[in-house]
């Protein structure tokens, strides 16, 4: 089934549910862990579970003499094989992340097939974060620059337009594409209106649905959705949920995600004596944000685990049972 009739179903019952992200597992890894992040939650009927991508990594080796090599590794692949996996054994919708990071159309064409193979018709795509090190996002010399172009390969394939063009017999893919929004801005975006304009540009390509990045504020996700309207974006649009959980995560979220958080958050936090307390402050904040959400009637509200599930329990108990 495709996302977007998951969402409408979602709608036409007035009834919210829940999604959620998890990682593949690092490299080495089988899937136990993954499907003991998920256990717990199938209980409450997930709408689909998100599983995302990961580029490469950089790695420096010291050798004996000093010398630094620079080695390229890959610590977290297999998104297309775990989420198979998973729909294999919950029989639950799975949604892929494809980035342009580091892939050429070629790679992704590939890849497109697999899933298609797969029966897995859902993706979200994204251009997906610099490469470490670098200060700016670099595209693979054959690759895509920007989520659009990804798109728009999708897109093609679907009515029958491979990269090195058409084929004599085709059944055509059937993905449903979501991309990502930014309630607060994307990092690399001069203004709100460029943001925005571009945002448009990925659901003009075809997606049907966005996901927006996580935000701890409810004012600023309805802002951006009236923001979206305003601009001509018709598609739903999912809120991202992160229920707090580290107090390490006070500056790195806002570092690597650029949000802000609320002030009552803060406090709360800086409260805490351990993490086990933040987890619960993290829960109950989401939970707060999600009846908000549910009484504006948002069809499908995505949570962010990092691969670990128990406060996703304790809030999907208490506002999605
Ligand atoms: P784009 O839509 O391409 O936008 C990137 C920047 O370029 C923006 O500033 C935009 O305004 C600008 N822009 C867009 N189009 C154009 C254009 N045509 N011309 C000029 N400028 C343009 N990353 C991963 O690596 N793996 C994941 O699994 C993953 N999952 C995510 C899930 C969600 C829900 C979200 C919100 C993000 C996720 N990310 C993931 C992070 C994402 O890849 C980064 O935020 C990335 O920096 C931007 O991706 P994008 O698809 O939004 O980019």
């Amino acid at each position: 089934m495709q996302v977007i009739d998951i969402i409408n179903e979602a709608i036409a019952s007035k009834r919210t549910r829940f999604a959620f992200e998890l990682l593949p597992p690092l490299k080495g890894d089988g899937t136990q862990g993954v499907f003991k992040a998920i256990d717990p939650l199938i209980q409450f009927d997930p709408a689909y579970i998100n599983v995302t991508f990961h580029r490469e990594d950089v790695k420096y080796v010291e050798h004996p003499s000093g010398l630094l090599e620079k080695r390229i590794v890959r610590r977290r692949p297999g998104t297309i094989g775990v989420s198979a996996a998973i729909m294999k054994k919950y029989g639950v919708e799975v949604v892929p992340h494809l980035i342009c990071g580091g892939h050429s159309r070629y790679d992704i064409e590939d890849y497109l097939i697999d899933l298609d193979f797969l029966g897995i018709n859902n993706v979200l795509a994204m251009r997906g974060d610099n490469a470490k090190g670098d200060h700016t996002f670099r595209p693979n010399s054959d690759g895509h620059s920007y989520a659009q172009q990804l798109v728009e390969q999708i897109v093609d394939m679907n009515h029958g337009q491979f990269i090195d063009g058409e084929v004599d017999i085709c059944h055509h893919s059937q993905f449903c594409v979501g991309v990502a929004g930014y309630p607060e801005k994307h990092a690399d975006s001069p203004n709100y209106e460029t943001d925005m304009r571009y945002l448009k540009a990925k659901v003009d390509a075809g997606a049907e649905y966005i996901i927006t990045q996580m935000c701890f504020d409810n004012k600023k996700l309805f802002d951006f959705i009236e923001r979206c309207r305003v601009a001509g974006i018709n598609v739903p649009i999912v809120p991202g949920i992160k229920p707090f959980s580290t107090k390490a995560q006070l500056t790195m979220l806002p570092h690597i995600f650029h949000v802000d958080l609320p002030q009552d958050l803060v406090v709360a936090v800086e409260s805490c004596k351990d993490n086990k307390a933040v987890r619960e402050v993290g829960a109950e904040w989401a939970i707060e944000q999600i009846k908000e959400l549910k009484a504006a009637g948002l069809p499908i509200v995505h949570l962010y685990t990092m691969g670990k599930t128990d406060n996703i329990e304790k809030i999907a108990k208490a506002v999605f049972l």
